[in-house]
């Protein structure tokens, strides 16, 4: 059985104590062993504070090719990290392909990006202000690179995405990263960090990992220090609590929970291209990664006098879904990625029984090619709740697996709108119909209460990218529920690792600065 181990300071190291096991979520055989107690987190970050100044010193351009140069790593290895993702994460062969995949074309993206920016060490931001009567007194804001540490907590569900997706954007506005993965499926990213080191394309101690239990590594960050969570949002609002964070202004991003809807618009027509788009986007949400996508469809509004056709259809693309071992190339949903998931499914399950009924599964499955009763598998299951409120289960509480709740709306735009508002924040929600008048509405209805708003039309309906999928090039996070948080977006992602600082002062002087 491998002993995972962390890579701190520039070494591979493995600390001495109890151990957490990694396991097949699919069979519940164990894979690794890891151990974190005794590593010395103070150290670890002191070093990788150390390699901010190389960072720094190096222009977008260099540190472009060096994230260049990490996307390459990964699809060198593409093939063994989609099978550590099978093994180790529930993944069928395409969920893993959407994370790894994700991953190296998020680093390729950031590394395109760094070729804009040029040869320079940190933004101008807008245009300079003259500030009194005469030309020479002006002010002019720039964005430079904060000189500490970015720590990336993510979550067990995209263990390569989470990793490049928040690396590739700290290492291009200049600041090294410590990254942990969540332990439960951390063979992916232990792999991607041998295969960083291998590469040797970024200064020592530029990414560090810690593989396991973070210990008291929190309790070191200081004021130029940021931290990115994702996760859930109990533990979300705890790392924004740690008396370091607190004590030291530390930046904290959170991506936490979301309750994603996805809305039939009234004038889309039955055996349309824009209802085949909305039922696809929901079938795969449902099933891909066994409904573990943060940026998942849970809530489905649908026109009322279109409910009973909607479900019969969802229904009959789910009972086409064969759950198993996903290792078989038959199996279309693998298990999920814990038995605490697991437990935490069912009892989101039980929760929606209050205000809805089952329309398809209810979460019994027999997998295929599992022996005995191994494995954490729930079966795709679609609710119905026929009188949808504000402040039901469906509105308050995400249930992270193969869930979700088709619901009826009457009285067009506002009323389906007002529904989706009622989720408290989410990451992504998206709208199916080609009515201009509807499609207005409801879009900046829900927009002040969503990082991200996908519109399905006839037009676009031949190309359109599933909402789930998160692009480097647009922002990513949410506000309320979905923990307030925003990432990628382009070059809108180096703000969070970067300090916006005004100056004033004599005109040709700051033009001087800024063009350094
Ligand atoms: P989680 O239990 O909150 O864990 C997330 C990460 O936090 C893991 O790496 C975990 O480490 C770490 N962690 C837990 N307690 C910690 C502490 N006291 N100090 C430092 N780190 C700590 O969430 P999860 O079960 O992995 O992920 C599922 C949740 O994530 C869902 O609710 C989902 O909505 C959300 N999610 C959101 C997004 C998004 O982009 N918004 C993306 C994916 C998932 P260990 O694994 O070692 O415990």
């Amino acid at each position: 059985m491998d002993e995972l181990q962390s890579f701190l300071g520039g070494r591979w190291v493995r600390g001495s104590g109890p151990v957490q096991t990694l396991v097949n979520p699919a069979t519940e055989q164990p894979l690794a062993t890891t151990c974190t107690a005794g590593l010395d987190f103070a150290e670890a970050m002191r070093s990788a504070r150390a390699a901010g100044a190389t960072l720094r010193a190096m222009t977008f351009v260099e540190r472009g090719q060096a994230i260049r140069a990490l996307s390459r790593a990964l699809h060198g290895a593409r093939e063994q990290l989609i099978a550590l993702a099978v093994e180790n994460g529930g993944n069928t062969r395409s969920d893993a392909k959407f994370d790894v995949d994700g991953a190296i074309g998020t680093l390729a993206a950031y590394a395109d990006l760094a070729v804009e920016l040029g040869e320079r060490r940190f933004l101008v931001d807008g245009d300079g202000v003259q500030l009194g009567k005469g030309a020479r007194l002006y002010g002019q804001h720039l964005w430079v690179p904060r000189e500490g540490v970015a720590v990336h907590v993510n979550a067990f569900n995209f263990p390569a995405w989470g990793f490049a997706e928040k690396a590739a954007v700290a290492l291009l506005a200049g600041m090294p990263v410590v990254v942990k993965p969540a332990t439960s499926t951390a063979l992916v990213a232990a792999r991607m960090m041998e295969l960083f080191v291998e590469a040797a394309a970024l200064p020592p101690n530029a990414i560090s990992l810690i593989a396991g239990a973070p210990g008291d590594l929190l309790g070191h960050l200081t004021g130029q220090d940021v931290l990115a969570f994702t996760g859930g949002s109990a533990t979300g609002v705890a790392l924004r609590a740690g008396k370091a964070a607190l004590a030291h202004s530390v930046r904290v991003n959170v991506e936490a929970d979301s309750l994603n809807a996805a809305v039939l618009a009234p004038d889309v027509e039955q055996g349309s291209d824009v209802l085949n788009l909305f039922l696809g986007d929901v079938v795969r949400d449902l099933t891909q990664k066994a409904g573990q996508k943060c940026t998942a469809i849970r809530r489905v509004y649908v026109p009322r006098e279109q409910v009973d056709h909607v479900l019969g259809l969802l229904g009959e693309r789910l009972a086409a879904i064969k759950v198993g071992d996903p290792a078989r190339d038959d199996v279309t949903m693998g298990p999920l990625a814990t038995g605490e998931q697991r437990a935490d499914v069912k009892a989101g399950i039980a929760r929606l029984a209050s205000c809805a009924r089952v329309a398809f599964g209810g979460g019994s499955v027999e997998p295929l090619g599992v022996p005995g009763d191994k494995g954490f598998f729930v079966g795709p299951t679609l609710y119905f709740s026929p009188e949808p409120r504000a402040g039901d289960a469906v509105h308050e509480h995400e249930v992270f697996g193969p869930v979700a709740t088709v619901m009826p709306y009457d009285g067009g735009a506002a009323m389906a709108a007002a529904l989706v508002r009622a989720g408290g924040g989410g990451l992504v929600s998206s709208v199916y119909g080609d009515d201009k008048q509807f499609l207005k509405d409801f879009v900046l209805g829900i927009a002040p209460y969503h990082g991200r708003v996908t519109i399905g039309s006839s037009k676009i309906a031949a190309q359109a990218l599933p909402p789930g999928m998160v692009l480097p090039g647009l922002v990513h996070g949410g506000p309320g529920r979905a923990g307030g948080g925003e990432e990628l977006g382009g070059r809108r992602g180096l703000a969070f690792y970067s300090q916006r600082v005004a100056l004033q002062g004599d005109r040709a002087l700051l033009e001087a600065i800024a063009a350094s």
